[in-house]
């Protein structure tokens, strides 16, 4: 606690125009910097929010810790630095591979034999940060986790404009085999477009495909796993916490999937949302029928968590890239 001093009132006057000078200069400035902004410079102010979640989340991570509490310090980040997330916080544990985030009043809790996936996703004016780590806190899955590390950082190397994505999938396959793991091999890299997250091109984490032409200018996610399972991930239908709107028109009938509708159209592009706060925003009858609705008329994509083996551990890391022809810039 700082100790509280009496002012004057002329000190306090004085005090009080600085401020306000100092606010305008600060505005203009803030509006300069607007007018500037390139894409990479948004791609490196969205990098650098998902960075610093990501690592506080590394360290709050630990055995007896809710996942719930992960999910909203991460939604909580988001807001503060003025940003979006790009989707929600991605807690899979052991032989999850993805799209789990907490739903609604969850009350999972992390285990000291936990590996544990945490993916954020942030956006600011819809250009994307994709970034991923792994916890564990048995050291029998430190190689597990070395190796989606090690795979990523050398990816993230050495990703070239003017190369092919399938050749760092040779890469990649290699090194988490040399660890003795097995890759995931339906999971891999993406191209980022604005406002969404998975574009048409893809960085395959297997080694034989062609892939595709990298191009200046590009985002790219780079994300590998390690797996000691069968290296597939199958979609856990009972499972589905994220969802997004599909392209189409599609009548609805009730009241409750209308609201969802306007809700995820107003609020997140199009981009993959908790169904968590659909419930906080509507309630949970109104967002449990809406949804249900929106899934029987296939007007909302779902994100099923998508899960190797039951008895597989698996790692995942993940960086953003921005493709320039003096080679890649890592944003997260
Ligand atoms: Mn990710
Ligand atoms: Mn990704």
């Amino acid at each position: 606690m700082a100790s509280k001093k009496e002012e004057t009132k002329k000190e306090a006057k004085e005090k009080e125009e600085v401020v306000e000078e100092v606010e305008e200069e600060e505005a203009e400035e803030e509006a300069e910097e607007e007018k500037e902004e390139t894409p990479l410079d948004k791609y490196k102010k969205a990098g650098e929010v998902a960075s610093k979640i990501r690592e506080h989340l590394r360290e709050m991570a630990k055995p007896g810790v809710k996942a719930l509490d992960l999910c909203e310090t991460a939604d909580k980040m988001i807001a503060e630095a003025g940003m979006k997330p790009a989707f929600p916080l991605n807690v899979s544990i052991n032989n999850h591979c993805a799209h789990y985030t907490c739903p609604w009043e969850d009350e999972l809790v992390l285990d000291k034999q936990d590996v544990v996936k945490i993916d954020v996703g942030v956006q600011y004016d819809g250009f994307i940060a994709d970034t991923a780590l792994t916890v564990a806190f048995n050291d029998v899955h430190n190689d597990l986790i070395k190796a989606s590390q090690e795979a990523t950082e050398t990816a993230v190397k050495v990703i070239r404009v003017g190369g092919y994505t399938g050749k760092i999938g040779d890469l990649i396959e290699n090194i988490i085999e040399g660890y003795g793991f097995t890759t995931i091999r339906d999971l891999s890299g993406h191209l980022l477009l604005p406002y969404r997250v998975h574009g048409p091109k893809t960085i395959p984490n297997v080694s034989g495909r062609k892939g595709n032409l990298i191009l200046q200018d590009e985002a790219y996610a780079i994300e590998t796993f390690a797996s000691t399972g069968s290296g597939e991930s199958h979609s856990d239908r009972t499972k589905l916490y994220i969802v997004r709107l599909a392209e189409g028109r599609f009548p609805l009938r009730t009241d409750a999937a209308k609201q969802v509708r306007r809700l995820l159209d107003r609020e997140y592009h199009r981009l993959p949302v908790a169904t968590r706060w659909i419930y906080k925003e509507l309630g949970t009858a109104k967002a449990k029928m809406g949804i249900r609705e929106l899934v029987q008329v296939g007007a909302i994509y779902q994100y099923h968590v998508l899960a190797d083996v039951s008895d597989a551990y698996v790692s995942q890391h993940e960086h953003t890239v921005y493709m320039t022809p003096e080679g890649p810039i890592k944003t997260t």
